[in-house]
This record gives structure tokens, C-alpha cells and sequence, in this order.
């Protein structure tokens, strides 16, 4: 028995078989505590008792189902500070930075209340006799499955949307750090959900992510995660043909043109690269660097990468946290030794930290490649690490966008340069679902968020993104009596 529980059916429960599994801290390697293993017959119950609250919540008027969610984030705000703690110890987020992300990611489920309350249909003019109007309807019952690398924020772009929206759902946190979902389940608790209208199911992504993605009482799954279970979840999901939001990975390329503000963006993408230990799907992936501002930036951006304080993530001045678990770490550290037994040249890090206390966590020191070519295995496949790839230099526009544009990935991407006309260019031809030119202003529930090609499948965040959690149904009213 686990001192945590699920949350199914409105109810606390332990998984069927009684069974648990560690949850540990990244930053000493120690086990903070044990959560349930759930298994299939976890599932089917929770499926089933989102299927029973589906006509309930989703008849509910917008007006009700908006200020509950709105409880939601308010909750979520008083318990901030929790949250925010919650983080820093299971994922190793640093402090200031899980303190923000606690007070700030909320606002997902207030932007989705309000939208809701205000999408408007449409009519389409066929005659006098007959109307046509189009409405939205909920989608039904989502499977949300969810990353480990921010984990509640990956659940909030998600459940706030699909809740407001009038879908029930199931949520499968990621299993390293799932306890900042257990936490959203004892708010949700608080709030006049009907029981069933959110399940929280904690365990394995081979079993439970799998039950779910196949489930036939499963109307969509929402997933953020790897493109490699991206398409798993394609397959298993086909036989039903399951509405999917697929929010997948990213090899983003970083192109410094030779007129760009070079000091901004070695500050920018310095930044950039050890935000959240460089677990992010938009982390810079490859640069890109114009011949002529090469040398100035690789020596600026080595100087940049080894001032980020690696630390203890309690402590207020770190800036790069440990990696998630040790697991993670050893996938981190392979792709550093493929980049030298490939031939790129290391020119900072690549090691983990030797002194205490650092020794004891999942730590990988700022790194930095140079001579990184196309081919290579760290130019083509996603780190998820603190480790910059920069490319040989080039000197044509051309040629620059077609590297950048030759990666199975289509997230994101950053063009620095002080020419916008230039600029623009890369805007039209980079294949990605967003492109960046200068340092740009991050994302939020405004912001459309969704990858090109291997990086996913609809969009998360803005209007766009609220659309992927409902149906269109098209009526057609006949106002005049067929003749007899
Ligand atoms: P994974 O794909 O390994 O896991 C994501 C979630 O899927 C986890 O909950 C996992 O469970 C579950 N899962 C694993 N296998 C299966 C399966 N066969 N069927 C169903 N569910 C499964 O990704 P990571 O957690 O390692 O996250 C890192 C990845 O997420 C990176 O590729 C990153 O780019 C991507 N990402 C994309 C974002 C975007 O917006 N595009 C944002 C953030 C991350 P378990 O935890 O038990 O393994």
C-alpha cells in the first residue's frame, strides 16, 4: 500500500493488484516515497467512469463548466507554492524557476474557461426554408498521457481545454514523476466535479499508456511525449480511429546569420539551451553559424554555457538543475560519447560533476560540440540535455535553409538576424510549426504549439488548439413542412 493514491471515479484508490513502484529525487538519487502501480484493470475502471460522467459534465452549461474550471486555477494558485515544491524535488526543476512556472501555468485553465464560454457558431445561407448552422460538441472521453519534463504543465495545456470543452477525462502522468498529478487530484477533489469527470491513473507507459491508447472507450488521446511513442500510439489507436493531439519531439535548428546581434543570441540561446537542464521539446537542437560571426560566437557561447551555475535546485542561483533520473542521464551521456566516437569536437563538458553533493545526483555538466556534421547521430536525433551540436559554418541563405529543413523533426527554430526582409525568407521556408526570429516571447495558452513532419499532429494552446477538443456537427433544419 502506497501513502498516495489514485484518483478514479471520485474516489482515493490503491491499483487492483496492491502493487507500488519508487518515485525518487534527481538531485541526491534517494526514493521520495512509492505510488500505486496501475495495471489494466485500472484502467477499465477508470475509462468506465469517465464514460458515466461524460453525459453529465458535457450537458452541463458552458457558463457552470467555465467557473468550475476557473475554481480549478484558483486552487491551483493558493496551492502554488506546494506545487512549485512538489516539482523541485521529484523533477529537479530549480527552485525560482518551479516557483514560476507554479504561479504562472494556472492561467492555461483560465484562458481555457473564458474561450470556451465565448466560441461562437456559424450559419451557412442555403435559403429562406432551411437553416444550417454548425455547433461544437466535446469530443467525449480523452486519454491525457503526459511527459516527465514539466510535468503538470504538460497536463494543464491539456485537461483545462478538454474539461472546459465538456470532454471527461483520463490522465496517465509520466511514471518518474507523477506525484504533481496526484496533487492536481486532491484539488479536483475540492472543486464541484462530477465523480468521473477526471481519473488520474499512475504506472507504466507499456501497460497503461497502452490500454489507454487502444481503449475502445477512448474517444482521443491528447499526448506530449517522444515521436517513437507518438507513433505506437498512431498504431494503437488506428483500429478505433481515435481523435489524437500529438505533441512530439524536435531537432531545432538555430541559424546566426552574419549581420545578427551576436551577443543576443549567444545570451538568448545559452539561455535557451539550459532552461529546464535542456528537457525541452524546443530546445535548440543544431546551429547553424554564418561563417563570419563563427569564431566570435562559439568563443561568446562557451563562455556563456560554462557561467550557468549547475547546482542543488533549492538553491536560489542555480541555473541547471540535474536530468531526471539516472536512466535519463545514461541516454544523455551515450549521445555525448556518439558525438566523439562520430568525430565532433568537445569543447566544454561532456562529463557529470565529481564533488559533493553533486556527485549523488543526475547531473551532466553544460557541453558544447563543435564540428558536428549533418549525418552525425547528435545532429539527427533529439538529446533532451544540456548539450549544444554546433554545425560546420556556412555562408549561403540557400544552403543554410536546406540543412535546417533536412531533420525528420518540424517543431521549432530561431533565425537571428537584424534584416526582417531576410528574415521573412526563413519565416516562409523553415518546415516548423513555429519560427522565431531574435529571442521571441516564449509560449502560453495564446500561442498555437505543434509540430511539422515527425513533430506532431494539431496544435495545443490558442483557438486552434481548443478546436482539436471538440467535434463540428453540421444541423440542417428544414423550416417549411414537406408537402403532404
Ligand atoms: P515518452 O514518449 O517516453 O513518454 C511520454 C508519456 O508516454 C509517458 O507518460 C510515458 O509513460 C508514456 N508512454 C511510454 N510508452 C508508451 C506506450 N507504448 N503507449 C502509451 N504511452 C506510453 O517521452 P518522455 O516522457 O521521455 O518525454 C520526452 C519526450 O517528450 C521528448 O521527445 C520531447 O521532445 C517530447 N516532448 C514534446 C513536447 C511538445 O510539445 N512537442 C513537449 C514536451 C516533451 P512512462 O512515463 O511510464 O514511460
Amino acid at each position: 500500500m502506497s501513502q498516495y493514491k489514485m484518483w478514479i471515479g471520485g474516489k482515493w484508490v490503491d491499483a487492483e493488484s496492491g502493487k507500488t513502484y519508487p518515485v525518487f529525487n534527481p538531485a541526491t538519487g534517494e526514493e521520495i516515497t512509492q505510488v500505486p502501480l496501475g495495471g489494466l484493470a485500472d484502467v477499465d475502471k477508470a475509462v468506465e467512469a469517465a464514460r458515466k460522467a461524460l453525459p453529465i459534465w458535457s450537458k452541463k452549461s458552458q457558463m457552470e463548466r467555465s467557473n468550475i474550471v476557473l475554481n480549478i486555477a484558483a486552487l491551483l494558485r493558493e496551492n502554488a507554492k506546494e506545487c512549485g515544491r512538489i516539482d523541485c524535488q521529484e523533477h529537479g526543476t530549480p527552485a525560482k524557476m518551479a516557483e514560476f512556472l507554479a504561479a504562472d501555468t494556472p492561467g492555461w485553465f483560465e484562458w481555457a474557461a473564458y474561450n470556451a464560454r465565448s466560441m461562437m457558431g456559424h450559419t451557412i445561407p442555403v435559403s429562406s426554408e432551411t437553416v444550417v448552422y454548425m455547433q461544437r460538441e466535446p469530443v467525449g472521453v480523452v486519454a491525457i498521457i503526459t511527459p516527465w519534463n514539466l510535468p503538470l504543465l504538460m497536463i494543464f495545456q491539456k485537461l483545462g481545454p478538454a474539461l472546459a470543452l465538456g470532454n471527461t477525462c483520463v490522465i496517465k502522468p509520466p511514471s518518474v514523476n507523477s506525484l504533481g498529478a496526484l496533487k492536481l487530484a486532491e484539488i479536483l477533489e475540492k472543486v464541484n466535479l462530477p465523480p468521473g469527470t477526471v481519473n488520474i491513473i499512475t504506472g507504466p507507459g507499456g501497460t497503461v499508456g497502452e490500454a489507454l491508447a487502444s481503449h475502445p472507450r477512448v474517444d482521443m488521446v491528447a499526448f506530449t511525449g517522444s515521436s517513437e511513442t507518438g507513433k505506437r500510439i498512431m498504431t494503437l489507436a488506428g483500429p478505433t480511429v481515435k481523435r489524437l493531439q500529438l505533441e512530439l519531439g524536435g531537432k531545432n535548428p538555430v541559424i546566426v546569420l552574419d549581420d545578427a546581434d551576436v551577443n543576443m543570441a549567444v545570451n538568448g540561446m545559452a539561455r535557451q539551451q539550459c532552461f529546464n537542464s535542456g528537457q525541452i521539446c524546443g530546445s535548440p537542437g543544431r546551429f547553424y553559424i554564418h561563417e563570419k560571426v563563427y569564431d566570435e560566437f562559439v568563443e561568446k557561447f562557451v563562455i556563456a554555457m560554462k557561467n550557468m551555475v549547475v547546482g542543488d535546485p533549492n538553491d536560489e542561483k542555480t541555473a541547471l538543475g540535474p536530468l531526471v533520473s539516472a536512466a535519463h542521464r545514461n541516454r544523455v551521456e551515450a549521445y555525448i560519447k556518439s558525438g566523439v566516437d562520430e568525430g565532433a569536437k568537445l569543447i566544454l563538458g561532456g562529463k557529470r560533476p565529481t564533488a559533493p553533493p553533486l556527485d549523488k545526483g543526475f547531473y551532466v555538466m553544460p557541453t558544447v560540440f563543435t564540428h558536428v556534421t549533418q549525418n552525425m547521430k547528435i545532429a539527427r536525433e533529439e538529446i533532451f540535455g544540456p548539450v549544444s551540436c554546433i554545425m560546420e559554418h556556412f555562408n549561403s541563405d540557400d544552403k543554410v535553409i536546406e540543412l535546417a529543413n533536412d531533420n525528420v523533426y518540424g517543431l521549432t527554430s530561431w533565425v537571428w538576424t537584424k534584416d526582417m526582409a531576410r528574415g521573412m525568407r526563413f519565416a516562409n521556408e523553415i518546415q516548423a510549426g513555429t519560427v522565431v526570429l531574435g529571442q521571441g516571447r516564449g509560449g502560453g495558452p495564446e500561442f498555437p504549439w505543434g509540430g511539422y513532419k515527425e513533430s506532431g499532429i494539431g496544435k495545443e494552446g490558442s483557438l486552434y488548439g481548443m478546436l482539436e477538443f471538440t467535434n463540428l456537427k453540421c444541423v440542417q433544419v428544414d423550416l417549411v413542412a414537406p408537402p403532404k
